[in-house]
């Protein structure tokens, strides 16, 4: 769609509120419908999601429409952007789903260095569109990601320590609540408050957004380190030197270390050239814990980003947020544990991710865990159903060790028994407040979505 269009027919413009129910059931999918099958695939292939019906929706009159019928039918109400959810709730078995993966159109407006963009935009294509402008906005590495589940649960990433996490840009968004009507939060501006961490699937369908964008470095900078021969005393000195070096690590530097079968790999990266004295500095230090490496690499940025694009086919796998931990000594105690069970489980990952940096300077919002300098990430593939069932059991045994009570909304946890405060700490009573005011009949409703008040119904 030419640019000028999409402003204004689904972007910034005022979209009309639907005043009558329209005959539209025909145009949904449904289990009898030859798309049907396709159109629930997520990208986690093991989801069987079976929602009673499919809406497309390509703006925000058809996704008001459908809200209308999924309240007459008496159907809860999932919403859908890049499909990446690990548990599926963008395809709620028995809701209506509203597939939004056609809203993906961007503008970059030069003058106000914004990014416009639709919820079904995917990574890949966000920084297609922002890098030949010289610009980016901090995001996730896999390109299938769509930035609308990304961005309303946080949307952490290899720029994220420098500038702030993917909600942090944003500066406006436009939402289709549960009574079918359009809000702005140009006009309420807890609505944006609440997308900044708290919006997954919870008060309504987002439409449209605005971001700011940060001015993109010319060259990216990454080394990895590896450790092999392993057991666990040495998975543990070597997770204890990383963490103790990644606490003081410079803004504009990443890390990540990744413990997978017999094998630690970290990755360290920069916005910087890796003869920057920060990076020199925290690779020295790598190093002297006995990691080899085969040197750093300097690329252009649009280049080196690619390498972390991931695979773009769905696959089966069980991936939980492991926890937030502040130091090494919020894991100390599982370590023993979990390397065990990941040298002795294949297929079984355990990540922690630098945080930290700017993330912790971010505006107020409802993604409660700033403080916090580290996630870790639990990840279970494979290639052969009769694997499954070890793996699971693995994933949920090395979560249950280390038993942390701040989880990712990102990364959800189907087992959390806690997961309202897991996910959203103290942000939690005005999350349901705003169920209350955007969704009071709670039509907008997965396993683990905002529930309105005790008593509010
Ligand atoms: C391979 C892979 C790589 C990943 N890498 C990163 C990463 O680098 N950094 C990071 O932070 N996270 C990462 N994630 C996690 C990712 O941020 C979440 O899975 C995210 O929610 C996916 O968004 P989506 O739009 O693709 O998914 P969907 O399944 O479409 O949606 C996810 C959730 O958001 C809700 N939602 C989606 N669109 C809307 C909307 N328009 N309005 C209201 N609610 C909506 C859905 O209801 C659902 O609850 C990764 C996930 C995968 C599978």
């Amino acid at each position: 769609m030419e640019r000028r269009r999409f402003l204004t027919t689904t972007a910034l413009a005022g979209l009309p509120f639907v005043s009558r129910a329209e005959p539209v059931k025909g145009s949904y999918l449904t289990p009898d419908s030859p798309e049907y099958d396709v159109a629930r695939g997520l990208f986690n292939s093991d989801l069987d999601m079976r929602p009673t019906y499919i809406a497309r929706c390509r703006d925000g009159v058809e996704v008001a429409k459908a809200i209308r019928f999924a309240r007459e039918e008496g159907l809860a109400v999932s919403v859908k952007s890049g499909g990446h959810c690990f548990i599926g709730s963008s395809m709620a078995n028995g809701s209506l789903a509203i597939d939004l993966g056609v809203l993906s159109q961007r503008a970059y407006l030069p003058d106000s260095r914004k990014l416009v963009a639709g919820p079904g935009v995917k990574l890949g294509s966000l920084y297609d569109t922002l890098l030949p402008q010289g610009r980016l906005l901090p995001a996730g590495s896999c390109s299938g990601v769509g930035l609308g589940g990304l961005t309303l649960g946080g949307g952490y990433g290899l720029f994220a320590r420098q500038w702030g996490l993917t909600c942090d840009h944003l500066t406006r968004v436009k939402m289709v609540g549960g009574r079918g009507r359009e809000i702005d939060s140009e006009q309420d501006e807890d609505l944006l408050w609440a997308c900044r961490g708290g919006g997954n699937g919870n008060f309504g369908a987002i439409i449209s957004m605005e971001f700011n964008t940060r001015a993109a470095p010319k060259t990216f900078a990454a080394q990895r380190f590896l450790a092999k021969g392993l057991n666990s005393a040495k998975v543990g000195k070597l997770m204890e030197g990383w963490f103790g070096i990644c606490e003081d690590l410079a803004e504009p530097l990443f890390s990540a270390f990744v413990l997978n079968g017999n094998q630690i790999s970290i990755l360290l990266t920069s916005s910087y050239p890796s003869s920057g004295k920060a990076f020199q500095a925290t690779t020295k230090a790598l190093l002297q814990l006995g990691l080899s490496t085969k040197g750093a690499s300097n690329s252009p940025t649009a280049k080196a980003l690619k390498r972390y694009y991931g695979r773009p086919d769905p696959l089966p796998f069980y991936n939980l947020s492991g926890g937030y931990y502040r130091s090494f000594d919020d894991l100390a105690s599982s370590c023993d544990f979990v390397s065990q069970k990941v040298l002795s489980t294949p297929g079984l990952i355990f990540q922690v991710n630098t945080l930290g940096g700017a993330i912790a300077r971010g505006p107020e919002s409802a993604y409660p865990h700033r403080s916090y300098p580290f996630l870790g990430e639990i990840q279970a593939y494979w290639q052969r159903d009769s694997q499954r069932e070890r793996l699971v059991a693995a994933v949920n045994a090395v979560q249950g060790e280390i038993g942390s009570a701040a989880h990712y909304r990102n990364y959800p946890d189907p087992t959390l028994k806690n997961w309202e405060t897991a996910y959203y700490g103290e942000s939690y009573p005005k999350l349901q407040e705003l169920k209350q005011r955007y969704d009071p009949d709670d039509l907008f409703r997965h396993s683990q979505s905002v529930r309105p008040s005790a008593g509010a119904r």
